[in-house]
């Protein structure tokens, strides 16, 4: 093992052995220094949810990081924001090194090791605040996180190809979904996540309200704060729905689980593509991205920068289901590209809504339909 330092924390993890391969799932106990950010972005925004928290001191937060391999991302919710942590992994040679980085950290009095398997532990005991950081899918272990989170379900998803549809039929599977792989497949990837954990949350009359999701080539991430009710259950999936795609590029959004989703497109005629059930609703709640900006301003992390420019643009960006790839739009057009700001002041300029997206450097979202953006990404020349 070598000592790693994120944040204020200083943990012991797996060195892979000389020759091996370096693939960090090939190690005896996992670790990533790729996911530095993903964990950076979770301390500041579980601290910032802690916040929200607040009014009753007197109540015991509990935390569970339900694998947790070397326990880096547990421990550092243990020892930089201080609440009851419990770290898991069903691995012996992960749960021997848990141990000894509570030691060694001293954080002992608040910090307990479980070697379980996660679903196990997660339908013995209900948790605040729940944390599925998986190899892959979450789909097996989302059942159990959903019955035992009480306030604030947290989930890494790295099996970005069957979620974004480029492994169709592994992602139907998982997922109960029907992705569909176009320009716009890693915002398909995050909603056919959260659809899938409304659906199990409704199981137990709970709904969803996400606070912040975000997606890279490798990960999707989303932290979704947990209401009671079997009303606000069915609130919930009143937000869940289809798409409807047309090689055109025109696309429908249909709102509803049994509802009629036209299989010829309304601009062109021709068949439409049809994917889902997906959760159609926000992905952010601004307030809560200013919150997790707040946080990581104020906390030592290495990727503080490029962590809190990305929260920005999820802040900014419209929530409205589905961005547009100016690029293909221009390909179609035949004409050249614009700078994205320059194409996001036209289409405001307009009367539509517009904004830059987390998702893509090259993209938009915006409220204006398939002709008028034709028209207007014509216009600027
Ligand atoms: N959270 C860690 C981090 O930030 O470095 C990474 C966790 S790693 C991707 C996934 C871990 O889950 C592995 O250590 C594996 O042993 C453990 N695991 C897989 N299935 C499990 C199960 N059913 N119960 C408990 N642990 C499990």
């Amino acid at each position: 093992v070598r000592s790693v330092k994120e944040g204020d924390t200083e943990v012991l993890v797996p060195v892979p052995e000389e020759g091996a391969n370096f693939a960090p799932s090939a190690a005896p106990v996992f670790f990533n220094p790729v996911m530095e950010m993903n964990r950076d972005i979770s301390i500041a925004a579980t601290s910032a949810f802690l916040k929200r928290m607040e009014s009753d001191p007197e109540k015991t937060i509990t935390y569970v990081d339900a694998l947790s391999a070397s326990g880096i991302r547990g421990l550092r919710v243990a020892n930089e924001i201080g609440i009851e942590t419990t770290l898991n992994d069903w691995s012996e040679d992960a749960y021997q090194l848990i141990l000894e980085n509570i030691e060694k950290l001293g954080i002992d009095g608040h910090t307990f090791a479980r070697h379980k398997n996660a679903n196990v532990l997660l339908h013995e005991k209900h948790f605040n605040i729940v944390d599925l950081d998986p190899f892959g899918t979450p789909a097996p272990f989302l059942a159990a996180a959903a019955r035992s989170v009480i306030d604030l379900l947290e989930v890494t998803a790295t099996d970005t190809a069957p979620l974004c549809g480029a492994h169709l039929n592994s992602g139907i599977r998982k997922y109960a979904a029907i992705p569909l792989n176009n320009e716009y497949h890693s915002e398909m990837g995050v909603r056919i996540l959260l659809g899938r954990i409304a659906r199990e949350l409704s199981l137990h009359d709970k709904a969803m309200i996400p606070l912040l999701s975000h997606a890279t080539r490798h990960y999707v991430r989303t932290y979704l704060h947990i209401r009671r009710g079997a009303k606000q259950a069915d609130k919930m999936l009143k937000k869940m729905g289809f798409i409807a795609q047309c090689e055109c590029g025109n696309r429908e959004i249909v709102y509803g689980l049994a509802v009629h989703v036209r299989d010829k497109c309304s601009l062109c005629g021709k068949e439409n593509i049809i994917s889902g059930p997906m959760w159609l609703g926000e992905l952010h709640e601004p307030e809560f991205c200013d919150e997790t900006i707040e946080e990581l301003e104020q906390r030592n992390c290495g990727t503080k920068e490029m962590s809190v420019k990305m929260l920005q643009f999820c802040r900014d960006e419209l929530d409205i289901p589905m961005f547009y790839e100016q690029h293909l739009l221009c390909k179609k057009l035949g004409v050249s590209a614009s700078a994205i700001d320059t194409l996001i002041t036209a289409l405001r300029d307009n009367g539509h809504k517009a904004s830059r997206t987390h998702f893509s450097g090259t993209s938009f979202k915006t409220d204006a339909e398939l002709p008028d953006i034709e028209r207007i990404i014509a216009d600027i020349r």
